[in-house]
C-alpha cells in the first residue's frame, strides 16, 4: 500500500493585495486579524485592544466606523496602532472616503451597498488615492434582496453570486486590490460558498464563520468550518468571531495555524489530559506555562505529559520535554534527548528558563544567518 504524502497542504493560487505593510494572498502567510469591540470614538481605550491583539500576534485589526466622530477618531487610532486598520463601513460612502482620508490601510465596503456609480468612483478614486485595499464582505445574513427573490433562501451560490456582483463594480472601475470574504454562521453553507467562490475567482479569500458564538463553541464551530477550508488549501487572511476578548480570537486563528502547520509562532505544548499515573498536576503547569511564556512570539516546541507512558515519545520530538516520573523526580529533556532531572516546586520557573534559552538561540541563529 502506498500512502500519499499526508501532511501537504497545497494552498490556492490567489493574486496578492496589500492591507498597508501586510501582503494578503498569493504566498504570504495567512494573516490573522480580529475587530475591537469598544467604541471607536474611545481612542484610548480601542487603541488599548488594538495593542492588546497585536501583542498576541494579530497582524490587521479591523474598526466600526459607523458615524462621522468615529472616522474622525480614526486618524489617532491609526496613528497609534502597530498594526495596520481596516476600517468596517456599512452603507455610507463618505465614511468610506473620511476612513480612507484617516489613514485606513483597507475599507471593508460592498460597492453595491453604497447607492450610485458616482459615490462608488468617488470610493473607489479615494482608495486609490490614499494606497487602501478594500474587503467585499458577503454575509449569508444581509443578502441583497434580487439574490434572495432568485434563490429563496441563503445559499452558496447566492453567496457566490453576491461577492461576484460587488467585486464586478470594482472591477469596472479599474479596482483590482480587494480580497472577498463569504460568511455564514452556518458552515455548511460557509465552507460550501467559499469552495465555490474560490473556483470563480482568484481574489484572495479572507476567511470566516461569522457569528460564531462564545469562545468554547465558537472555536470548535471556526475551527470545524475554516479547518476544512485551510486543510483543502483555501483561505489567505482569517478572523474567527468570538463572543470573547479580541486576544482570544488571535489565540484561536493561530492555534488553528498552528494545528495545520500553516503558521507558527510562540509556544506549542503537546500536553497529555493527565490520570492517575502523573507524577507531577499536569493540568496546573501546562495553565501555569501557557501565562508565563504567552510573550514568546519565536515558534518553540515543548511537550508536558504526566508519565512514562508517551513522556518519551513526545518528548523526542519536541525542543524541551518534561515527562513526570516517581518521588516528584521528573524527567526534562533537551533537543529530543533526556538531559536531567527536576522535581519540587521550581519546576515550572526551571521550564519557563529553558524554553527561554531555546528562543533566544533560536533567534540569535537566525540572526546569524541573516
Ligand atoms: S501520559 Fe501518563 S499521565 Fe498522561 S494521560 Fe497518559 S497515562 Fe496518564
Amino acid at each position: 500500500m502506498s500512502l500519499r504524502p499526508y501532511r501537504e497542504i497545497s494552498r490556492r493560487k490567489s493574486r496578492q493585495i496589500h492591507v498597508g505593510p501586510v501582503a494578503v494572498g498569493g504566498d504570504a502567510p495567512i494573516s490573522v486579524q480580529t475587530m475591537t469591540n469598544s467604541l471607536t470614538t474611545d481612542v484610548k481605550g480601542t487603541l488599548d485592544q488594538i495593542i492588546r491583539a497585536a501583542d498576541a500576534g494579530a497582524d490587521i485589526v479591523r474598526v466600526s466606523c459607523p458615524d462621522e466622530d468615529s472616522t474622525a477618531a480614526l486618524k489617532a487610532i491609526v496613528k497609534g496602532s502597530p498594526v495596520p486598520i481596516v476600517a468596517d463601513i456599512h452603507f455610507h460612502y463618505k465614511r468610506a472616503i473620511e476612513a480612507a482620508e484617516a489613514g485606513a490601510a483597507c475599507l471593508r465596503i460592498n460597492p453595491g451597498n453604497i447607492g450610485s456609480a458616482d459615490r462608488v468612483r468617488e470610493v473607489v478614486k479615494a482608495a486609490k488615492d490614499h494606497n487602501c485595499s478594500m474587503r467585499i464582505g458577503v454575509n449569508a445574513g444581509s443578502l441583497e434582496k434580487h439574490l434572495l427573490e432568485k434563490f429563496g433562501e441563503p445559499c452558496p451560490e447566492a453567496l457566490v453570486q453576491s461577492a461576484l456582483e460587488h467585486a464586478k463594480i470594482l472591477e469596472d472601475n479599474d479596482f483590482f486590490e480587494f480580497k472577498i470574504s463569504v460568511k455564514a454562521s452556518d458552515v455548511f453553507l460557509a465552507v460550501a460558498a467559499y469552495q465555490g467562490l474560490a473556483e470563480a475567482c482568484d481574489y484572495p479569500l479572507h476567511l470566516g464563520i461569522t457569528e460564531a458564538g462564545g469562545l468554547i463553541g465558537g472555536t470548535v464551530k471556526s475551527s470545524i468550518g475554516m479547518g476544512n477550508l485551510l486543510w483543502g488549501g483555501i483561505g489567505d487572511t482569517l478572523r474567527v468571531s468570538l463572543s470573547a476578548d479580541v486576544v482570544e480570537e488571535v489565540k484561536v486563528g493561530f492555534e488553528m495555524l498552528k494545528s495545520l502547520d500553516l503558521r507558527h509562532r510562540g509556544v506549542r505544548i503537546v500536553s497529555c489530559p493527565s490520570c492517575a499515573r502523573q507524577g507531577f498536576n499536569v493540568i496546573q503547569t501546562v495553565e501555569a506555562l501557557e501565562k508565563r511564556l504567552s510573550h514568546i512570539r519565536t515558534p518553540v516546541t515543548l511537550s508536558i505529559i504526566g508519565c512514562v507512558v508517551n513522556g518519551p515519545g513526545e518528548a523526542r520530538e519536541t525542543m524541551v520535554g518534561v515527562t513526570g516520573g516517581g518521588g516528584d523526580m521528573h524527567k526534562v529533556y533537551v533537543g529530543g534527548n533526556p538531559d536531567h532531572n527536576i522535581g519540587g516546586t521550581s519546576m515550572v520557573d526551571h521550564i519557563v528558563d529553558l524554553v527561554e534559552t531555546r528562543a533566544a538561540e533560536i533567534e540569535a541563529a537566525k540572526q546569524k544567518e541573516a
